[in-house]
């Protein structure tokens, strides 16, 4: 379990290009596209989220560029754990100090 955690990332970067289209399910033929507009502008910024299009059928939306697994959870939880608990000793420490 230990072992699997270390080697384990908190999110996985993929690449939308090398799938398949979600609408003819051809493979190979995503490719990245411009934003049209404010929402899609900020859509590409924020959120984990890239606009595509398909060269062979025309289709364009977002897809994810992340992917986060069940191990993700148990790493961000991990994560917390130690902030909060690093957290907890500092104020011990300062209230004793002041
Ligand atoms: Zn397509």
């Amino acid at each position: 379990m230990l072992k699997a955690l270390r080697r384990a990332k908190a999110f996985y970067k993929i690449n939308p290009t090398l799938g398949s289209c979600p609408s003819c399910k051809s493979a190979g033929t995503l490719k990245r596209s411009h934003s049209r507009n404010a929402y899609e502008k900020m859509l590409n910024k924020i959120t984990i989220y890239k606009m595509y299009r398909c060269k062979s059928c025309g289709w364009r939306g977002s897809l994810k560029t992340i992917a986060i697994t069940s191990t993700s959870f148990l790493i961000l939880l991990l994560y917390l754990t130690l902030i909060s608990g690093a957290a907890l000793i500092k104020y011990q420490i300062l209230k004793r100090l002041l």
